[in-house]
């Protein structure tokens, strides 16, 4: 036992043994006999990062060096050498071992052990201002509390808060943050409700408003938004705060906590409560932060012109924020404008801004700006360069996105699953099939990076796009797992383009089996069989239909118009603006026409329903939801159009047309994929 507790010089418990030297001589061989003490029954923390042979061989300090060690140590700390601050320790403990050492040196010696998360160190100080008869403030007892939460010993933190003489304002703040810090919101908030009411009892009211902040961030942090309302109310009770700036923390807090918790309007009403010298950047920008992370985009527009307006400086937080509703809104001027505005007042734009910066430019196709700010970068992240290297493949530059990749391999960083994404992708859109290949067996070799279903469909559609619909099926019988539903639907899409209806009937065949709740499988499958003239097999599809309950809906698609939905079938007639849309709809034909489109041949349509076939492609909906769009909204407001089911050849082709002579843009969500029409092109590059 005494062994254990106090080991011999030389073991790895250099602080233990340096401590019962002094009965001892100074051969290390005599120390285990010497620990008759009655203290060698506390345990001693070990201070650990000293090897045992200093210890051995140091000669025992004289008790005169104490002065000296503890400038040492408090100079040590202050420069940040805090493994020897707690080596000076060691000595000056070894100088004189029941000596209290000054509140300066503690102080210095806690900051040292939680700076190295050293539990031993940070117990070792305490117990030696206890044993030593240290006089210690509330202060003092405030620096061991913090010490041993950012160490993680939340039981010997809870012992010492427990035993403190007097609890101030900061203790309690020190002590939620430990359990914050360490995941538990839960007991930080009980210990909030404790404190509250031992200070509601006592009368003496002090809950310092920077407790109650720690408690909003606590609320917020774990989604809370009752104990948010409830701290809100303790705010509301204790009244105005004596300080501005302990209410201007207050408020933020609470601004943030319902923002966070999704209740903006909420949020907005903190904001409006503020008084305006108390409304700071940080104010405006959690608000902002708010709009935009809950969607409310035009909101978070109108409160940035207000914030200009009232002449708060905006800084790069702003347009960190910001540079997320220009790109939604497709304010690009905007951007660059706020942009300047920042490069002019010499704030730097950090890494996710820049990266902000970089997508947005890639996004609206100004693929020279976004490369420049991408060279200015003076630090890059992966993210960084994904979003250039999509950038390159979205906008058919698959050479330079390859380029690029290249680039980030010899410049050291590892590609992720993002990354290879990104630059399948660019040979997707761009036809490079040797390249994809190469990229593809890149990632097979890497443990790390094994392709995933979305790299396998890529790659699937990149072979199928190219007509190798041998290699796209053998992509997906060669896959290590059960093959996705995207992957045959890619393969279906393929063979669908190729006209190869064996794959093409394979593939539906699967996607039916994999998700036979899906209607669309059934037409697909069903137009297949009655194209090949296979009616027992149609027969079996309709009767499998009529079994199950199901009816494979009209084709419809859907326009938003002023937040507000608009439906149309084919041919429709039911919408109260129908006359005025068929005539737009002839206007626009003639338009077109003399823009030189022709009528693409008869097109099966794969998933609508059989009897709709007849129908004339000139009343598709989506033609009669972009004629509503058109007539219905400003001039260079894009329409967003939705749909069940895939675009037909024939309305692909009008729709890039009416791009070209109406100046919109059309982004198109069929059955299938995202088309974004834009000046005669579509992004999906014609492969649907
Ligand atoms: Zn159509
Ligand atoms: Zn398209």
């Amino acid at each position: 036992m005494e062994l254990q507790l106090a080991p011999p010089l030389g073991s790895l418990r250099p602080f233990a043994s340096i401590h019962h030297r002094p009965k001892a001589s100074t051969s290390a061989t005599a120390a285990p006999s010497t620990s008759s003490s009655s203290e060698t029954l506390k345990p001693r923390p070990r201070l650990p990062r000293q090897s045992p042979a200093t210890a051995v061989h140091r000669p025992r300090p004289s008790p005169a060096r104490l002065p000296s060690l503890c400038t040492a140590i408090e100079r040590h700390a202050a420069a940040g050498r805090h493994a020897e601050a707690l080596d000076a320790f060691r000595l000056a403990r070894a100088a004189s071992p029941f000596a209290p050492l000054p509140p300066a040196t503690y102080h210095a010696l806690l900051a040292a052990a939680a700076a190295l998360r050293e539990p031993g160190a940070v117990a070792a100080v305490a117990w030696h201002m206890e044993s030593s008869g240290a006089e210690a403030d509330a202060y003092t007892h405030n620096r061991v509390l913090g010490a041993y939460l950012s160490c993680g010993m939340l039981g010997e933190a809870r012992r010492v808060f427990e035993g403190m003489p007097e609890r101030n304002g900061v203790t309690w703040g020190i002590m939620m943050g430990g359990l914050v810090d360490r995941g538990r919101p839960r007991a930080a908030l009980a210990l909030f409700r404790e404190m509250w009411e031992e200070e509601e009892g006592s009368g003496g009211r002090e809950a310092r408003p920077r407790v109650v902040v720690v408690a909003i961030r606590t609320a917020t942090a774990s989604g809370s938004l009752r104990a948010g309302r409830q701290l809100h109310c303790c705010v509301v009770k204790m009244g105005p705060c004596e300080d501005d700036e302990s209410g201007r923390y207050l408020s933020c807090a609470l601004l943030d906590m319902y923002s966070k918790c999704g209740r903006v309007d909420e949020a907005r009403r903190v904001f409006e409560g503020m008084e305006p010298r108390q409304r700071t950047i940080v104010a405006w920008n959690s608000m902002l932060a708010g709009y935009v992370l809950h969607g409310h985009i035009e909101d978070a527009l109108d409160l940035y012109n207000e914030m200009r307006r009232s002449g708060v400086d905006t800084d790069q937080f702003t347009f960190s924020t910001m540079l997320g509703v220009f790109s939604r809104l497709g304010l690009l001027e905007h951007a660059k404008q706020a942009h300047a505005g920042l490069i002019q007042k010499g704030l730097p734009l950090d890494i996710v801004g820049n990266t902000v910066l970089v997508d947005l430019y890639c996004k609206w196709g100004r693929m020279e700006d976004a490369r420049n700010v991408f060279e200015r970068m003076p630090k890059r992240n992966l993210i960084s360069w994904n979003a250039l290297i999509a950038g390159y493949g979205y906008h058919g530059m698959g050479d330079k996105a390859i380029e690029m990749f290249e680039r980030l391999v010899a410049e050291g960083v590892v590609p992720n699953h993002v990354t290879f994404l990104a630059v399948l992708n660019a040979c997707r859109f761009s036809g490079l099939v040797d390249k994809g290949k190469r990229i593809f067996q890149l990632m097979t070799r890497n443990p790390k990076t094994k392709p995933r279903a979305m790299h396998y469909a890529c790659v699937i559609e990149l072979f199928g796009r190219e007509g190798l619909l041998d290699e796209a099926y053998s992509m997906i019988r060669r896959a290590p797992f059960t093959p996705t539903a995207n992957m045959w639907g890619a393969l279906l899409t393929a063979s669908r383009v190729h006209k190869n209806m064996h794959l093409a009937k394979l593939a539906a065949e699967q996607l039916l089996a994999m998700e036979p709740e899906k209607i669309n499988n059934y037409a697909v499958l069903l137009n297949l069989y009655i194209s090949s003239g296979r009616q027992d097999d149609a027969c079996k599809v309709v009767e499998t239909l009529k079994r199950k309950g199901l009816c494979i809906s009209n084709a419809c698609s859907w326009v938003t118009v002023k937040k507000k939905d608009h439906r149309f079938f084919f041919k429709d007639s039911l919408h109260p603006q129908c006359a005025e849309i068929y005539r737009k709809l002839d206007t626009l034909m003639m338009e077109v026409k003399e823009a030189g489109y022709f009528a693409e041949e008869n097109e099966l349509l794969p998933d609508i329903h059989p009897d709709e076939q007849n129908i004339p492609r000139a009343y598709h909906s989506e033609r009669l939801a972009v004629a509503f769009g058109l007539i219905s909204t400003s001039p260079c407001t894009p329409l967003r159009i939705t749909q069940s089911h895939r675009l037909c050849r024939d309305c692909h082709k009008i729709i890039k047309f009416l791009t070209k002579v109406t100046k919109r843009e059309i982004v198109v969500r069929d059955g299938s994929r995202f088309h974004h029409f834009k000046l005669g092109t579509c992004s999906c590059g014609d492969y649907w």
